[in-house]
């Protein structure tokens, strides 16, 4: 009796184990398919890219345009310009952030 005790302590602390490491995978598991989201959204925007280029304007409505909204996003997005140093100005996407040098 003493025997079949223990193996059945085992067998409740495997099941007890179980429980944690489903609630585990199940984490594990939500998170992995948000990543393939993700990934899915990341690889249809990548191949959209070179027709994104096609159509892409660097002006429009005497506006710079932002290249990573337009290419990345297939947005058009107003670039500002903003004061920088040393012969070089900086223009700035007013939807992302993005910025980037302009010699002057
Ligand atoms: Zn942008």
């Amino acid at each position: 009796m003493k025997t079949e005790n223990r193996i059945r302590a085992i067998a409740e602390d495997l099941v007890e184990h179980s429980y944690l490491k489903t609630a585990r995978l199940i984490a594990e598991l939500i998170e992995a398919q948000q990543r393939v989201e993700q990934l899915t959204a990341e690889l249809a925007a990548a191949k959209l890219a070179p027709k994104r280029l096609t159509n892409f304007q660097t002006r429009h409505n005497g506006d710079y345009q932002c290249p990573r909204c337009g290419i990345q996003r297939g947005v058009q997005a107003s670039m500002t310009y903003r004061q920088g140093q040393h012969r070089f100005d900086l223009l700035q996407c007013d939807t992302c952030g993005f910025d980037m040098d302009v010699q002057y």
